[in-house]
């Protein structure tokens, strides 16, 4: 059983409420965890909210110390950490240990380094004899909520940068896979953060609706379905909170008819597939050149049937289990739409004979823009081959729909690529390459996948309200 983290304690829901989280590679139960009810928001926003001064006042290189030591302790817990995540999510042990953790323990190091970096201006100004500075001051209390894809990882997504601008945080992760954000959040405590600057609420999606309406929260920070998303835009109207959103997507992959087609297979294999498709980046609707789409489609269902599908600690797998029962009903019900629908499905495409939440990666031919399974986000491993005759129609197909996270080209002529990356409204372009994140770059969606950009110096504006500063500095005042 977990705990809920306030004001520097540990302490059990008010309510004495908890729920189970499930290890999805065999549906047991793994531990129970705290439900956070209204009353422990309210005492976490209240403990958030005490801290908020002193830790806006806290001096940058102590503030950058203590994000450095996080990353110092996860290092030392890396194998815990990954177990944990590889066990709660189905994430494979491989990916935590190469991907998440590491990923986790660089974005708190790149954001201390912004911990002393983070400056205003001197503006020249109109008005006579005046002085004009800028100051970039934190937003406030903020409430994380993050999905249970990346839980890791996209927790320090968030924690990072909120903490090295001077924020105060809730950070409240998914009910499906809490335990690697619990024990993070106990070594930021070992770091020696102040009691309330970071506060961790568990519990489901009552949890993250009381926290996103509570009144004294200034920023919500969100990463999940664009559904709900769209609610926490109403629940943040109100009090006219800052909002982050990092929410759906469904990245088209462009493969002209110069790519070389084994490079993209292999790309695209995984690009489609890493974390069994539950990534938001993921790409999951493929415009292959009509002379070059049949041999695409064959070698992608022979790569995808060729890939071990087995629990995330078995280091033979490949494809680890979906995260839950729910979540495999939705993949499957997508896939049976697009058989109902008249896609031509070609291998997989099914749930696997053994306990846990393992299902077999979809590929589909013959799929055309109408079909909800090229329009609606799966979040699984599914590849729908789509032809196009006319680079020309690319970039109206690529932009068609309401999603614009990500986006991937696949060929050698750098005219191509780099007109087509120019005209793709979406938040990141990978040329002949997989979605990776870095936490020096920028991550975020055009259209319904988000508002505002995470990473780089863009988080610091997420995590940042400007002050303007004005000195008259000649004699009296005019
Ligand atoms: P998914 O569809 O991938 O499960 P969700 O968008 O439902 O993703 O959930 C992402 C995160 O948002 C989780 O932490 C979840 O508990 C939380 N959540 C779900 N619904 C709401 C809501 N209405 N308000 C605030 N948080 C929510």
């Amino acid at each position: 059983m977990s705990d809920l983290f306030i004001g520097g304690a540990w302490s059990p829901a008010a309510t004495g409420r908890s729920f189970p989280t499930l290890n999805p590679a065999d549906g047991t139960v793994i531990t129970t965890c705290a439900e956070a009810g209204p009353a422990d928001v309210d005492r976490a926003v209240g403990a958030a909210r005490e801290a908020a001064d002193a830790w806006a006042a806290h001096p940058e290189h102590l503030r950058a110390r203590l994000l450095w030591r996080v990353a110092d302790l996860i290092e030392a817990n890396a194998e815990e950490l990954a177990e944990l995540e590889s066990r709660d999510s189905g994430q494979l042990l491989g990916v935590a240990r190469e991907v998440s953790v590491p990923g986790t323990a660089e974005h708190f190091r790149y954001f201390a380094g912004w911990c002393t970096k983070i400056q205003g201006a001197v503006l020249p100004v109109a008005f006579p004899d005046t002085l004009h500075y800028t100051r970039r001051e934190p937003v406030g209390v903020c409430a994380l909520i993050t999905p249970w894809n990346f839980p890791l990882m996209i927790a320090a997504w968030k924690l990072a940068p909120a903490l090295a601008c001077g924020n105060t945080v809730i950070i409240k992760p998914a009910e499906q896979t809490p335990l690697s954000t619990v024990r993070l959040v106990e070594l930021m405590s070992e770091a020696g953060f102040p009691p309330g600057v970071v506060n961790l609420l568990t519990g489901g999606p009552g949890t993250g609706r009381a926290l996103a309406a509570h009144p004294a929260v200034d920023k919500i920070s969100f990463t999940g379905s664009t559904e709900v998303g769209r609610s926490l835009v109403s629940a943040a109207a109100g009090g006219l909170k800052r909002l982050t959103l990092e929410l759906g997507g469904k990245a088209p992959s462009i493969i002209a008819a110069d790519a070389d087609l084994d490079a993209a297979v292999a790309g695209n294999l995984t690009g489609a597939l890493f974390h069994s498709g539950q990534v938001c980046a993921a790409y999951a609707r493929f415009y292959v050149d009509r002379k070059r789409a049949d041999e695409f489609t064959e070698k992608m269902a022979a790569g995808a049937a060729a890939l071990r599908i087995g629990p995330g600690d078995d280091p033979a797998s490949w494809l680890g289990p979906l995260v839950s029962e729910e979540h495999l009903r939705s993949v499957d019900a997508h896939v049976r739409g697009a058989v109902y629908e008249g896609a031509d499905l070609v291998g997989g495409g099914r749930r696997v004979d053994r306990p846990g939440f393992f299902y077999e990666p979809a590929v589909f031919a013959g799929v055309t823009d109408d079909m909800a399974i090229a329009r609606e986000e799966v979040f699984g491993p599914v590849i729908p081959v789509l032809a196009y005759d006319d680079p020309d129609e690319l970039v109206a197909r690529a932009n068609a729909l309401e999603y614009g996270l990500a986006a991937s080209i696949w060929t050698r002529d750098l005219s191509t690529a780099h007109r087509l990356a120019a005209r793709i409204r979406a938040g990141a372009i990978f040329i002949n390459m997989i979605h990776v994140p870095d936490a020096a770059t920028t991550w975020g969606g055009y259209k319904a996948s988000g508002w505002g950009r995470e990473m780089g110096p863009y988080a610091i504006d997420a995590y940042t309200e400007v002050k303007g500063v004005w000195t008259h500095l000649g004699p009296g005042s005019r």
